[in-house]
């Protein structure tokens, strides 16, 4: 069944049991609030991979050498807290075999899932918005919530890197937390901005999350909430090669197709970068 075939990330051919990595997408967009399809996101990251080349010159690495799988999507629900804990339950059993999870969105509420399951010392996250309404739309689940949601499940650290909108409530709330807006990563430069991370996380365990939208929408408009004037292409690149060594889970969420298929190709090359990282440094 090649059409089957084609919808794993590509180079992703060792079998669960010998896998250090596991790739599965969470096709949600329950608590849309402005333009639907981030459902299809991962699987228009999926096709994408199949752009690249296996070998990575940067690293001198194969991916296709790196054992990692990918198992499909998971059957969300309709409520969103429903998917939170159907995430939490697949990462739980891939953590529990001793597996590493990636998770392709999809909307960012399946990120509270992977956290929960996941129990990271700190959460640091790439996001045009804050994410910390207490609720959106009548859901304390939306995916104008994530964050809020992650400090609740108790996550110690938070670090938001990339922002620009909020409500004047969240922005207050961000003070309490380590907020690296988009101007501050323009002015200071995305290697500042991790010096100073890196430096408070020390040994920490780090749950990496990428909200698509962090990327300026003019880069790749692919999104379901774009927002301009934020991070490029490479700060992205910068902030997952630098953080990946620290990491116990990954996301890449918020990919909406509406576009040339830019914002599923940086996301298919992070995600890429990413696991090489990892598998080099750790
Ligand atoms: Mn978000
Ligand atoms: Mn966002």
């Amino acid at each position: 069944m090649h059409q089957l075939k084609r919808y794993h990330f590509a180079d992703a051919e060792t079998v669960y049991g010998d896998a250090r990595y596991v790739i599965f997408g969470v096709p949600y967009d329950g608590t849309t609030s402005f333009r639907p399809g981030t459902r299809f996101g991962p699987h228009s990251i999926r096709e994408m991979s199949y752009n690249f080349e296996a070998y990575e010159p940067q690293s001198g690495i194969d991916l296709s050498d790196v054992p990692f799988t990918d198992i499909g999507d998971l059957e969300p629900a309709r409520a969103p807290d429903k998917v939170v804990e159907q995430v939490a339950d697949l990462v739980g059993v891939i953590r529990g075999d001793g597996k590493f999870p990636i998770m392709l969105g999809g909307e960012h509420t399946a990120t509270v899932g992977a956290v929960r399951a996941l129990s990271p010392k700190c959460y640091i996250v790439c996001d045009a918005h804050l994410d910390l309404r207490e609720e959106l739309d009548g859901t304390a689940y939306s995916h104008g919530c994530v964050t809020r949601r992650i400090i609740d499940e108790g996550v110690r650290d938070i670090f938001i890197v990339g922002a620009r909108s909020g409500s004047r409530d969240e922005f207050a709330r961000a003070e309490h937390l380590n907020l690296f807006t988009a101007d501050d990563v323009r002015r200071r430069g995305i290697a500042g901005v991790l010096r100073e991370i890196t430096d408070e996380i020390g040994d920490d365990s780090v749950y990496l999350s990428i909200d698509a939208d962090a990327i300026d929408c003019c880069a790749t408009p692919g999104l379901g909430t774009p927002e301009p004037f934020g991070l490029a292409p490479l700060d992205i690149r910068e902030v997952v090669r630098t953080l990946a060594p620290h990491a116990v889970g990954f996301d890449y969420v918020e990919v909406c197709p509406v576009d040339a298929g830019q914002t599923a190709a940086v996301a298919a090359q992070v995600v890429r970068e990413f696991i090489v990282l990892h598998w080099m440094k750790t």
